[in-house]
């Protein structure tokens, strides 16, 4: 990115800056990443539709109908479902109280020490694995950085009870694909939903186009309103105008 000798900022129409840290070329001026509440809300609604979508075996249905089945069974309470989130920033937090306000048992998982009342967050590393251990549903929900990249492979996968769903709405790159494939295989993992990809779309002869256990939506989680993220845009821009500091800059050394 050269060719701008003027530039003061870099305002990402995206929450996640993980293409733009790739470039070398980036100047060296504040970069800020969209946080935005149609981003947020957006996103929380896939992540409940998600979670509801496998707590309420909308699959399985699927299966009766196309069997000629009527199977009706008594739903459970969602308090007796642990959703687990991985990465508590702008959108993570958000779907966390949205899923607390339908009942489930949230925790989460993020770098620094975090308390809520209601949801029990674990930290780094040594949290990693008590945090899994009890999940019936996992959420990627972390940036995609040096630490994170990889990081659904199958130590993770083994550390989630038998049958545990995987919804990934982070980055494709989080995902060791064959490592998913092979623990769906082997009967560990119950299903995954995939809204990210290393390449996106995938290859067509990528084995998650056609396994029964793995729904894939086109990277469509979370958008922006541009209506609504203009405005904080524009905002962000009148704060580098009267020379104060901006909001959402990114921490390029930590990345994120
Ligand atoms: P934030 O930067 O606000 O939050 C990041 C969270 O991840 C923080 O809680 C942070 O912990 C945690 N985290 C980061 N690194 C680690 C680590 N190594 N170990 C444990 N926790 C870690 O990001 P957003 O919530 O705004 O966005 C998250 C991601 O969602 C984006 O980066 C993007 O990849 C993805 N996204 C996907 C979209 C889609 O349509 N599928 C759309 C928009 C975004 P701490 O709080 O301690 O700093």
């Amino acid at each position: 990115m050269t060719g701008f000798p003027n530039l003061k900022a870099i305002f990402s129409l995206g929450a996640g800056v993980d293409g733009l840290l790739q470039d070398r070329t980036l100047p060296d001026v504040p970069l800020c990443r969209m946080v935005d509440p149609s981003l947020t809300k957006t996103m929380s609604d896939f992540v409940l539709m998600a979670v509801l979508h496998r707590f309420r075996e909308v699959d399985r249905y699927a299966r009766d109908q196309h069997a000629g089945r009527w199977q009706f069974a008594i739903p459970r309470d969602t308090a007796d479902c642990a959703v687990g989130i991985m990465g508590l920033g702008e959108l993570g937090l958000d779907a966390a109280r949205t899923l607390r306000s339908r009942g489930f048992d949230v925790r989460a998982w993020a770098r620094s020490p975090r308390a809520f009342s209601d949801i029990r967050v674990f930290q780094d590393a040594e949290g990693l694995e008590p945090f899994l251990s009890e999940l019936e549903i996992l959420v990627c929900m972390l940036p995609l950085t040096s630490a994170t990249r990889g990081i659904l492979d199958k130590r993770v996968f083994e550390k989630l009870p038998k049958g545990a769903y995987l919804i990934n709405v982070a980055r494709g790159g989080h995902l060791v694909d064959d490592d998913l494939l092979a623990s769906l295989d082997a009967g560990h993992l119950g299903g995954a939903l995939l809204d990210v990809f290393e390449t996106e779309p995938p290859d067509l002869d990528h084995r998650f186009w056609r396994h029964p256990r793995i729904s894939m939506t086109p990277h469509v989680a979370s958008y922006c309103l541009p209506e609504i993220a203009a405005r904080g845009v524009v905002a962000n821009y009148e704060r580098l105008i009267r020379g104060e500091p901006l909001e959402h800059v990114v921490d390029r050394a930590r990345g994120y």
